[in-house]
């Protein structure tokens, strides 16, 4: 009989949950070809940003727990690569398998690499071409070491290409993250957190904010809190907010009116159903410009530039940069009536995985 092949699929931070558990549970429904085995660097470690998403998404317990926690973004790096080298050199692996733009992402694949471990970049080629951006540092030296490059939209292609990767290596799969927005849209609209917080269908905009660009200093923070108290009064604003940017609202003392719900971050379930549910979503996630796009809800994103071309180009994705003006007149047009007609993304089908496992099933261990 042959040898399974045995992946290492690693882990970390909140946007990677829903991106492995499709391809983690593809690949175990397979057991007489694969063996994937889940590590979680423990780069997120609150229950909220971390153990609530296997709760809801129904992941079981990582096999492998690092600890790394929070730190300087070269200790913090340097911590997992130091758990995850100590990982591969006791066992013997075929694939390393990292998923988005987070430490934990760059660290597995310059760890695997230098051991000659192949490594797979799910969510392989997106550019905010904005080298400020932790994330982009952390995309680029990903895709540079990775054998097979898994691409969520056409922009992930051209720039791979651009970047001369060779094409044998780069795969147009789709996207995992909306795999499972579809497995759990339907408990999502069964959730009663609307009721649970006193909203109603469309009477309500949801937040998520947390890039270091727009909370860390308190100017630039400020001005964007200016826009996002003026929209609320117009619409109250459900915010459930990243540990950083609670920090930062306590560092700074903005004022939070009654019409700024401040909540902590919520599952994944009940972010899903409040999106679902909203009038508009503000943002500067890079999932949830996604998420917004596969669901047809208006999303305003506060940032200069996007990775995710995308969900401008085709979906419900307003990019209106950070300046206050901007916000509130996106803001204004959205309450009055106008909007993106949306559709859906090439592949955004719910068969990432799917299609992802062929490749897998065809790619032979060196
Ligand atoms: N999310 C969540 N609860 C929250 C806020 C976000 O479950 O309170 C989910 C969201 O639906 C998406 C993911 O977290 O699936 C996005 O993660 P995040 O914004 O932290 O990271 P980014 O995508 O910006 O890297």
């Amino acid at each position: 009989m042959r040898r399974r092949k045995k992946f290492l699929l690693v882990v970390g931070a909140r946007p990677n949950f829903m991106k492995a558990m499709p391809l983690y549970r593809a690949l175990k429904s397979k057991f007489d070809i694969f063996d994937p085995v889940l590590l979680h660097t423990g780069q997120h470690y609150d229950y909220e940003m971390s153990k609530a998403f296997f709760e809801d998404l129904e992941l079981p317990e990582p096999d492998i727990y690092l600890n790394a926690g929070s730190d300087t973004h070269a200790r913090q790096t340097a911590k997992i690569m130091m758990g995850i080298e100590d990982v591969l050199m006791g066992d013997n692996y075929d694939l390393v398998i990292v998923f988005g733009d987070v430490n934990s992402t760059m660290a597995a694949a310059i760890a695997a690499s230098k051991l000659l471990v192949p490594v797979a970049h799910v969510e392989a080629g997106l550019r905010s071409f904005d080298r400020t951006m932790p994330e982009e540092i952390n995309r680029v030296v990903t895709d540079v070491l990775s054998d097979l490059l898994f691409a969520t939209e056409p922009s992930g292609l051209k720039n791979l290409k651009s970047e001369g990767i060779s094409d044998e290596k780069i795969h147009f799969v789709g996207n995992l993250m909306i795999d499972t927005l579809i497995s759990y849209r339907e408990k999502a609209a069964r959730s009663d957190v609307l009721d649970r917080l006193g909203l109603k269908l469309g009477e309500y905009a949801l937040l998520t904010l947390h890039r270091p660009s727009n909370v860390d200093n308190p100017q630039k923070f400020g001005e964007i809190w200016g826009a996002l108290m003026e929209i609320s009064e117009k619409i109250t604003i459900v915010f459930p907010a990243h540990p950083r940017t609670k920090k930062r609202i306590e560092e700074f003392e903005m004022p939070i009116p009654h019409s700024i719900r401040l909540l902590p971050p919520l599952s994944y379930i009940d972010f899903l159903a409040l999106q679902m549910g909203a009038r508009l979503v503000l943002t500067d996630s890079g999932g949830v410009q996604e998420e917004t796009t596969a669901l047809g809800v208006q999303c305003i994103t506060i940032r200069e530039n996007t990775e995710r071309p995308i969900t401008v180009e085709v979906g419900t994705n307003w990019l209106v940069g950070t300046s206050p003006d901007a916000i509130k007149d996106a803001a204004f047009r959205i309450l009055n009536g106008e909007s993106k007609t949306g559709s859906q993304p090439p592949m955004w089908d719910g068969h990432a995985a799917d299609r992802i496992l062929e490749v897998l099933e065809e790619w032979e261990p060196y």
